[in-house]
């Protein structure tokens, strides 16, 4: 993509340099580039079907079953994302000194990658895995050998599969599918991560709003704010008398809030990040 073509919103230019402490909270529209996909359309609506939630996942094993059978084709390629423009260009602005926090709702690890240090993953991680019964958690890494080596047949098709990996898996019975458990306790193994309908532990909630206290500002990148988790972090900005802009392609839950938002790709809006350090040069 060639962004030297694009325009740079100066709204956004003067926001990043008027604000020394920036709480960033992140959401999916960063990760697009990256080969991920975005779950809402520009609506906020869902793009394919709702996610699993945790109710169904604890509580039914055919829908384990499915969700473990999906995520084994499907993490080859979430496992193998590069960060893109947009994680570099927020590395840099916290190298700039000026991100008090970069709280992500994504579970991808892609800003760590970049280079980023002070982030919370909001909704937690998933190349880890936890066990509900003894707490163990263990490399996602080490699980995928352990479902290819029990489901041989669908470790083929992971191999065979393109990017877009739940099409093909249409119409399958997941039946057969054998799904392993806490090698140290037996218990029912979970990605790390947080469920629909699952809530965020508090403690991470409380550690992200004592951030949040301390900045001056915050900056919404790639997230419709539909899901309440990362919403009430603009809410309690807003009250706070912090002012609030956002970088997103589609409307958001929170445009009522903003400062103004950007309709640009999040790599391409902040590329300017990238281009000319001298404009968020620590104040
Ligand atoms: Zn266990």
């Amino acid at each position: 993509m060639d962004y030297a073509l694009s325009m740079t919103d100066e709204r956004l230019v003067e926001f990043i340099a008027t604000h020394r402490r920036l709480f960033v909270l992140t959401g999916a529209g960063c990760s697009t580039d990256s080969g991920i996909p975005d779950y809402r359309d520009e609506d906020g609506g869902w793009k394919r079907a709702q996610p699993v939630t945790f109710q169904a996942f604890m509580g039914e094993p055919a829908t384990r079953q499915r969700y473990w059978a999906r995520s084994l084709v499907g993490w080859p390629r979430i496992g193998q994302a590069r960060p893109n423009g947009a994680h570099h260009a927020l590395a840099r602005l916290e190298a700039s000194g000026r991100c008090e926090l970069l709280l992500t709702q994504n579970v991808d690890r892609l800003h760590q990658a970049a280079g980023s240090g002070a982030v919370i993953d909001l909704h937690g991680r998933l190349d880890v895995v936890r066990c509900m019964a003894c707490e163990a958690r263990t490399p996602r890494a080490e699980l995928q050998a352990r479902l290819a080596q029990r489901n041989p047949d669908w470790a083929g098709l992971a191999a065979a599969t393109a990017p877009d990996g739940d099409a093909d898996l249409e119409g399958r019975d997941f039946s057969a599918f054998d799904v392993p458990d806490c090698i140290a306790c037996g218990g029912l193994l979970k990605p790390d991560v947080v469920f629909f309908g699952e809530s965020v532990p508090r403690e991470r909630v409380d550690t992200a709003m004592d951030h949040l206290q301390r900045a001056d500002a915050m900056l919404v990148v790639g997230s419709s704010l539909m899901v309440y988790s990362g919403f009430r972090f603009v809410q309690a900005a807003v009250r706070e008398g912090k002012p609030v802009a956002a970088v997103n392609l589609g409307r958001t839950r929170g445009d009522d809030l903003l400062r103004f938002r950007v309709a640009e790709p999040c790599g391409q809006a902040l590329a300017f990040l990238l281009d000319a350090p001298a404009a968020v040069a620590p104040a």
